[in-house]
């Protein structure tokens, strides 16, 4: 049966990082609920792009590095010169960088806040100026378990992703009444690259699995239908919200 309150079809959905990980499996689940993509990514997201084209959905590719805020508004124009608009954004490429906060660099703090957080506020505001213009959008950030917690040894992780639960609140405010959903996802603990290290760690790998009260890693898929919720009509009335899809960890 029809569920036109989830149907994207139509809409053009930008996803940063997309060649992997929990981009990947977001930009295969707006793409399934209708959506053309745009991938976002410094490597050829090839893969992404024949998942997508194997289910019957259609994406471009956009070739930037995130390090740097230069790429914004080209994404964005790029995006609009492809589909004819910007509808939905989902902020997901993200580092981290692991030393205990004794030793923690410049480097390592400057990396991971510049790509993890100056580039969302940056290519939010480049996409909000052509949603406003267009009477709304949908934005959405992907968070952490650490937006919410402390953490260990990833001290600029933890900053970067406690700052995006407040500017996803900011931009919501000041963005809802131009139309513009913000919201944020934030993933518990899921088998990506960007957890390589700890899957890898015995004695962590088990003290993870030990909290997560579904008993699992999570799986990029397991992130899709919430970000088609937060991208879909059905969420029309939603601003701000940090929607945890975490397997049960912070209810512990
Ligand atoms: P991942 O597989 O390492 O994916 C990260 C993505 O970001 C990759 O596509 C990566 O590209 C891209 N990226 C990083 N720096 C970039 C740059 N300078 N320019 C362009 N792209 C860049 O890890 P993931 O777990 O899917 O991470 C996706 C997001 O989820 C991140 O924001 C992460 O913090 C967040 N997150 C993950 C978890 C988890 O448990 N996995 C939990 C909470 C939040 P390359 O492949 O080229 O490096």
């Amino acid at each position: 049966m029809d569920n036109p309150f989830f149907d994207l079809s139509g809409k053009t959905a930008v996803v940063t990082g997309a060649n992997t990980g929990i981009g990947q499996g977001i930009a295969v689940a707006l793409a399934g609920a209708g959506a053309n993509i745009a991938l976002v990514a410094r490597r050829q997201p090839d893969e992404t792009a024949a998942m997508i084209e194997k289910r019957g959905g259609k994406s471009v590719i956009i070739t930037a590095d995130l390090s740097t805020i230069e790429p914004c508004e080209r994404i964005i124009s790029e995006a609009q010169a492809a589909w004819g608009s910007v509808d939905i954004l989902v902020n997901n490429a993200g580092i981290i960088r692991r030393n205990d906060a004794l030793d923690f660099t410049e480097d390592d703090w400057d990396s991971v806040m510049d790509t993890n957080l100056k580039n969302l506020f940056f290519l939010s505001q480049a996409a909000a100026r052509v949603m406003a213009a267009n009477g709304g959008g949908k934005i959405i950030n992907i968070a952490s378990m650490l937006t919410f917690q402390g953490g260990i040894r990833v001290a600029s992780y933890t900053a970067s992703k406690s700052g995006v639960g407040g500017l996803t609140k900011l931009m919501a405010n000041e963005w809802a009444a131009k139309g513009i959903n913000v919201n944020a996802i934030a993933p518990g603990y899921i088998a990506t690259n960007n957890t390589a290290a700890l899957q890898a760690d015995e004695k962590r790998n088990a003290e993870i699995l030990g909290r997560i009260p579904a008993g699992r890693w999570g799986d990029p898929s397991d992130l899709g239908g919430a970000a088609v919720f937060l991208s879909s009509d059905a969420a029309n009335y939603v601003h701000g919200h940090i929607l945890a899809v975490d397997g049960g960890w912070l209810a512990r």
